[in-house]
């Protein structure tokens, strides 16, 4: 077994990073995160890499693909850094009312927001393509112009991008920068597998540890230090997160029974419920002019409640939309079998008759087409809500999901009145130059109706019912998010009800998305409100003393440290190396923590028990 930590955080993803790096100040710290490290190959996470990097679906890449039972493709971030090494980059924060409802304190959430900007927030460039659309925005009517600015607020507006202007990603897993090295310890390829509780003694159950198994398939045991104030605290993201409560005993009692799981720690009905992911409709608009390559950087956020937003130059070929679907095709094979061979089910068998239609009408010789931009919709909120279920209880696969996407008939009025200010933009005269003077809207419906965006049935009259077009092209904007949220599982303080020493820290803990785009809340929420620091305490804890090089190190035995010595200078010699100026995230990441991203393995396999059937 390793040595014991005052906190053990399980995800090491976009608010995971963070907490990390917030609570390595006052007390030791473990994080285990199934994924690599994104620093192993930083080029991937470029800007122009964004769509190879998201569609390379293989298993053990950073982006693991799943299906909702929509019909809807979507992704879950496997790597550290969690969805900030994948996403779109667009950085934004929550507006007044969010803040407000969700009675966060507006001084301390503005100095976490600081803190998190100093690290990875950036002015987009906004050259040709982006100034147009933005344009093209006002034109619509879409006032007033905000400038540049984080603030969430009506109008049309140029927000923050986590790419700097060398288009180098700056990612959650920046944060760590802060951390204090010689209290934090990041694992990876280190899948948890269940979380322990133990209630001898106890009016309730109360986490004590958790079990993880490393990228050898070896599982290991690890225990919070004996103190009553230390946690394990729940950071997988909006999937993860109400999947491994399932998978370790809490949930709702006839689902975790009909699994076989057991014990039944605690029935939550709550646990898996009030998914919500905000439906993207898009128009894709090829373009007589080169366009720059950008991802999100104008966006109006309108009084209808739908956000409009524009990528432009991001390279479609042949071979990665042949790829991605080929993986998409495997996929769903895949969920057949298992479907076939489960005794419970829960897997709607979705056609494929999309993709089929798509590769006969597809040119192979089509090797890239830069030259166009995308301007889309995203639903605020929403309001249609769906719920998640376990597969199996595997937590290394996919939980079966439902959002219900327009399944309110509110969300399907934004949809249109969104899709209806887009063709407004399309046809103004700022954006004329990036849009063929032939090509009309119906005429570009009819090009997004013929791509396999999803595996949705498509109707003849989509072209000319924005609604219907609407519920047949439906996309994820990749905001997921429910499932463990405020006031149904977790507290304001975000501790499970009904169970001690036990948190939940991610997207999967609102009851909507905050503002137009929600990394940036994602990350804040990982500095402590001061109600919630008080009752984590960590003022009340000594400072640790400086630990050798390995913060595992506290509290160990001295036969084991021995075993330790070889990495343990890797690592001092690690430190005292500077990564090449050119490459900024590099340079500033301490010795310490990148010795432990780099030799996690090492680490694993060197010193720790292996426990077997657990
Ligand atoms: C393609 C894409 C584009 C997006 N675009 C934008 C954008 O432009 N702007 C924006 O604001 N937001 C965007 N988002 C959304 C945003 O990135 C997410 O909302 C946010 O990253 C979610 O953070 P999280 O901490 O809840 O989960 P994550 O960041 O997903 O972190 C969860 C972590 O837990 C790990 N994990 C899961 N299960 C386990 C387990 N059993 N054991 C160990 N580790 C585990 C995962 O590997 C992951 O690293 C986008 C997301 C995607 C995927």
């Amino acid at each position: 077994m390793f040595a014991r930590y005052d906190y053990i955080i399980i995800g090491g993803g976009t608010s995971g990073c963070a907490l990390a790096a917030t609570l390595s100040q006052n007390a030791s710290v473990l994080v285990l995160e199934r994924g690599g490290s994104p620093y192993d190959n930083p080029s991937a996470t470029d800007i122009g890499n964004f769509a190879n990097t998201l569609s390379n679906i293989s298993p053990k890449s950073w982006s693991q693909l799943f299906v909702s039972e929509d019909g809807v493709y979507n992704t879950r971030a496997r790597v550290l850094g969690g969805g900030s090494v994948l996403n779109a980059g667009f950085y934004t924060r929550a507006g007044d009312e969010y803040v407000k409802e969700v009675e966060w304190n507006s001084d301390e959430v503005e100095a976490a927001y600081e803190w998190v900007e100093k690290k990875v927030a950036f002015q987009p460039p906004m050259l040709g393509w982006q100034s147009a659309f933005k344009d093209g925005l006002l034109e619509a009517g879409e006032f007033p112009y905000n400038g540049f600015t984080y603030d969430h607020i009506f109008g049309t507006k140029v927000g923050g991008t986590i790419f700097d202007r060398a288009g180098h990603r700056h990612t959650a897993a920046n944060l760590l920068e802060y951390a204090n090295p010689n209290t934090v310890a990041v694992y990876l390829h280190a899948s948890v597998h269940k979380i322990l509780f133990t209630t001898k003694g106890k009016p309730r159950p109360k986490a004590y540890g958790v079990i993880f198994q490393d990228a050898n398939g070896v599982l290991h045991k690890v225990e919070l230090a004996k103190n009553a104030m230390n946690e394990v605290i729940l950071s997988a993201g909006a999937i993860g997160s109400p999947q491994l409560l399932m998978l370790s005993g809490v949930g709702p009692m006839a689902h975790l029974a009909a699994h076989g799981i057991n014990p039944v720690v605690l029935d939550h009905p709550m646990v898996g419920q009030g998914m919500g992911d905000n439906p993207m409709n898009a128009i894709f608009i090829p373009s007589p002019s080169p366009v720059e390559v950008s991802l999100i950087q104008a966006v109006a956020i309108t009084k209808f409640d739908s956000y409009i937003e524009g990528a432009s130059g991001v390279i479609f070929s042949y071979s990665w939309t042949r790829h991605y679907l080929d993986g998409v095709l495997n996929y769903l094979n895949e969920m057949e079998t298992s479907r076939t061979t489960a005794t419970t089910t829960t897997s709607t068998q979705l056609s494929t008759q999309s993709i089929t239609d798509f590769f006969k009408s597809f040119d192979p010789l089509l090797n890239a087409t830069t030259k166009a931009g995308i301007i889309l919709q995203k639903v605020a909120g929403p309001v249609s809500r769906g719920h998640l279920e376990l597969r199996n209880t595997n937590p290394n696969d996919n939980p079966s999901v439902r959002f219900n996407y327009y399944q309110d008939p509110e969300d399907l009025e934004k949809c249109v009145e969104g899709i209806t200010t887009i063709t407004k933009v399309i046809n103004s005269k700022a954006f004329s130059k990036f849009k063929y003077p032939d090509a009309t809207v119906h005429g570009l419906l009819d090009l997004m109706l013929s791509v396999p965006t999803n595996l949705r049935p498509r109707h003849i009259t989509s072209v000319f019912d924005l609604k219907q077009f609407c519920i047949d092209t439906v996309m994820t904007i990749w905001h997921y998010h429910g499932g463990c949220q405020v006031g149904r599982v977790v507290d304001k303080n975000y501790k499970v009800l009904g169970i001690d020493s036990l948190r939940v820290i991610d997207g999967s803990t609102f009851l909507k998305s905050p503002g137009t785009n929600p990394q940036a809340t994602v990350m804040m929420l990982g500095r402590p409100t001061q109600a919630q620091q008080e009752d984590l305490e960590p003022t009340k804890r000594l400072p640790r003393k400086p630990v050798n090089c390995h913060p595992s190190y506290s509290g160990r035995r001295k036969d084991e440290l021995q075993l330790d010595q070889g990495p343990g200078r890797h690592c001092e010699e690690r430190r005292s190396q500077r990564r090449s100026p050119s490459n900024p995230v590099w340079s500033e990441i301490t010795g310490i923590v990148s010795c432990t991203w780099r030799d996690t393995r090492r680490w694993i396999v060197a010193d720790s028990g292996a426990i077997k059937g657990a």
